[in-house]
């Protein structure tokens, strides 16, 4: 029996993308073998990375002159694939919001002269703070930014105004909302939460930030090499980039990005209603820049958030754990999150609150 799994990432996947997986395992499409048993240099696997790419580019209309890279290392190693790669001046902004962006913040700082210019680390990342355009450097190499903070639970509700190049670490909520990717320089994703399994990531770039890398950079973290060997300057991830082809297809089967918008704010509605007309559980952030994603919520009592986490598991609730350093709760509703497993941990949350207060 599967579970209600709302774990951070690597998060659930469509049950209908496992199964075809599944049903693919041993023979995939006649030609005999499993996808993992494929050359990457055959039209076998050609094909899948093809449709991998071509798909990613419809659902986010990415426009024809953005390359779409399949890379390793995780969204982690972009935190310095980018600084190595976009280095002119050698001056970049960030938004600091939240754990993630600090580790942006500190990977970039070994290449950079990195200027905070807008933080909420003041109140613990529970809100999304303003970006002063004074603040600004407007011959900064680029402007970095999260667009969604996986721990804290908050959101940029809209793209920051910036003049130089924006970069965006969209890790967990590519493919939650739409988003108009020409406004962006390059956008980066792990694949854990929205797009397949851990191994993958997929870098979006313009092509003219292509090709001026710090002289060090090694070969491997060059996107100008990637570019050319599109993706495939050593072996690729090619049973994750499969199962990220699975799940494009399997997204633009339900109507694409807006539909799933429509979706995952349903979804996202119905815990932060059940929160708000709570006497029990209290939200973690900030109303306005609530996270479509990652809903974060505690009791106030740390020995009753753990009783919580322990029933809702026994009842078939997973990964509802805060982050270590936070605690309470979290929920994380990823495009896979079925509607139906949202409602049923909704009710099991008022029937908690009953036994409870
Ligand atoms: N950025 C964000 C917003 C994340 O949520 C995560 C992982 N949870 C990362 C970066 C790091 O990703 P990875 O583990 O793929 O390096």
């Amino acid at each position: 029996m599967r579970v209600h799994n709302f774990s951070a990432g690597p998060g659930a996947l469509p049950e209908p993308v496992l199964r075809k997986a599944a049903e693919q395992m041993l023979d995939y499409e006649g030609y005999g073998m499993s996808v993992m048993e494929m050359s990457h240099r055959s039209k076998m696997f050609q094909d899948i990375i093809d449709e991998a790419e071509a798909t990613l580019r419809e659902l986010m209309n990415v426009p024809a002159n953005y390359k779409i890279l399949f890379l390793q290392g995780g969204a982690t190693q972009q935190f310095a694939m980018i600084p190595m790669n976009l280095h002119k001046t050698g001056n970049a902004d960030y938004a600091l919001t939240g754990v993630w962006a600090k580790n942006a913040v500190e990977q970039a700082k070994q290449y950079m002269n990195v200027s905070v210019v807008a933080s909420s680390e003041d109140k613990n990342f529970n809100y999304i703070p303003a970006i002063d355009p004074a603040k600004l450097n407007p011959n900064a190499d680029y402007f970095h930014y999260t667009s969604n903070n996986t721990v804290h639970g908050t959101r940029f509700t809209e793209i920051p105004k910036v003049e130089t190049t924006l970069v965006c670490d969209m890790s967990s909520n590519i493919l939650s909302e739409v988003y108009d990717v020409s406004k962006f320089g390059l956008i980066y994703a792990g694949a854990q939460k929205n797009m397949g399994p851990s191994g993958v990531t997929v870098v979006i770039i313009r092509e003219d930030l292509v090709g001026t890398p710090l002289p060090f950079t090694p070969i491997m973290l060059n996107y100008e090499y990637q570019v050319k060997g599109a993706s495939m300057h050593n072996t690729p991830p090619t049973y994750g980039i499969y199962l990220a082809m699975l799940n494009f297809r399997w997204l633009k089967e339900l109507g694409g990005v807006p539909a799933m918008q429509k979706v995952n704010e349903e979804k996202a509605k119905l815990i932060y209603d059940c929160i708000d007309e709570s006497k029990l559980f209290k939200g973690f952030v900030e109303k306005k820049d609530r996270s479509l994603m990652n809903v974060t919520f505690g009791t106030g009592d740390a020995d009753l958030d753990k009783t919580f986490i322990k029933e809702a598991q026994a009842a078939g609730f997973v990964n509802l754990n805060g982050y270590k350093t936070l605690g309470g709760m979290r929920v994380s509703i990823y495009n896979a999150a079925p509607t139906e497993g949202v409602r049923l941990l909704v009710e099991f949350m008022k029937s908690f609150e009953v036994r409870n207060v």
